[in-house]
């Protein structure tokens, strides 16, 4: 490691701090030992900019400190614009945008395109579908059989998604994804959840069974708890609970790195499938994904019901990874 990796000014450098499992080198007794000195990255967190066809500022909400006195979001977003300056946005804004031109034409040759505008929009009129078992289903059972044309209303894609039956068993795609999630050999991949008391947990599937580790600092693993998955079902969530899953899901329709994952995820399905279907699949999956978070971390405290404080729990041990998707357009 040089000086020039840790400088503050240094933007736009592929750092590694990592020490054991992934923990950052420089951190001792939940504290940075190199504060005044921390990285660009280290000083934005949780603001980074996202370079579309735009620019975007996203928060990450995996972030505890979000909303705690003294911090201004806006003012970190405003610092981290003026710290790149104008030409170097204007640069990585022409070269994203170009990457974005590909896939738009790659879209309207397979006729399978669908404006930004219209999937958005489609996004928020099925905002109640996407906090409801029933409509989650809907919505996984269109992204794989729906036909639609290129160009759809969005009112018209939200009437073939209510009118599709809902043959999606979400209970047990829940399960089966969010199983896989933590079938992983190397410890320093695994999601992690921060808790209330800033302790590392990660949980990793051994055999049968998940396993929950507290992550110390110089990497050392602790044995916490040991459950099994097939006994993780989806708990009710009450109206509170589902105004907060569906004010985030709000959120991501707004994301523009969510909707150049999408497009990744068209181009890496060839085109096969109309942009509204690979859109909405993704945005539905990200929604179960959430849902069966908090209930996996709710059932570990014996919950029976999901309120809105469980869904932030499972927000912040979601959030971080969904913006860890590989996309089409860059975080600079
Ligand atoms: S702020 Fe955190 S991640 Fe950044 S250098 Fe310090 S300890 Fe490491």
């Amino acid at each position: 490691m040089t000086d020039r990796h840790i400088s503050p000014d240094v933007r736009g450098a592929a750092i590694k701090l990592k020490g054991a499992h992934g923990s950052c080198y420089f951190l001792q007794d939940k504290r940075c030992r190199i504060y005044n000195d921390r990285p660009h990255f280290c000083r934005a967190f949780p603001v980074n900019v996202f370079v579309g066809w735009r620019i975007q500022l996203n928060a990450n909400l995996s972030c505890r400190g979000i909303g705690l006195p003294g911090e201004s979001l806006e003012d970190i977003g405003n610092d981290l614009l003026n710290g790149f300056g104008q030409e170097r946005l204007a640069s990585e804004t022409a070269t994203a945008g170009r990457v974005f031109s590909d896939f738009i034409r790659n879209c309207r040759d397979a006729a399978v395109s669908q404006s930004f505008t219209s999937l958005r929009e489609t996004g928020k009129l099925l905002g109640d579908e996407l906090v409801d078992p029933l409509g989650l289903s809907r919505l996984l059972t269109y992204a794989e059989t729906g036909r639609t044309a290129q160009n759809s209303p969005a009112r018209d894609i939200v009437k073939r998604v209510r009118r599709t039956d809902p043959e999606a068993n979400i209970e047990e795609r829940a399960l089966i994804d969010g199983t896989e999630l933590f079938d992983l050999p190397d410890l320093s991949l695994l999601p992690v959840y921060v808790d209330e008391q800033l302790t590392w947990r990660i949980y990793r599937l051994v055999g049968k069974e998940i396993v929950e580790y507290a992550l110390a600092e110089d990497g050392k693993i602790d044995e916490r708890l040991r459950t099994d998955p097939s006994n993780v079902e989806l708990i009710t969530m009450n109206g509170g609970a589902k105004a907060a899953m569906k004010d985030y899901v709000g959120t991501v329709n707004s994301r523009d790195c969510f909707l150049g994952h999408a497009a990744y995820l068209c181009d890496s399905e060839n085109y096969d499938f109309n942009f509204a279907q690979v859109y909405l699949g993704a945005l539905a999956n990200n929604a179960l994904d959430l849902w069966w978070r908090s209930s996996f971390l709710a059932h570990l405290k014996s919950k029976d019901e999901l309120g809105p404080a469980e869904i932030r729990e499972g927000l912040v041990f979601f959030d971080m990874d969904l913006l860890d998707l590989p996309t089409i357009g860059a975080f600079i």
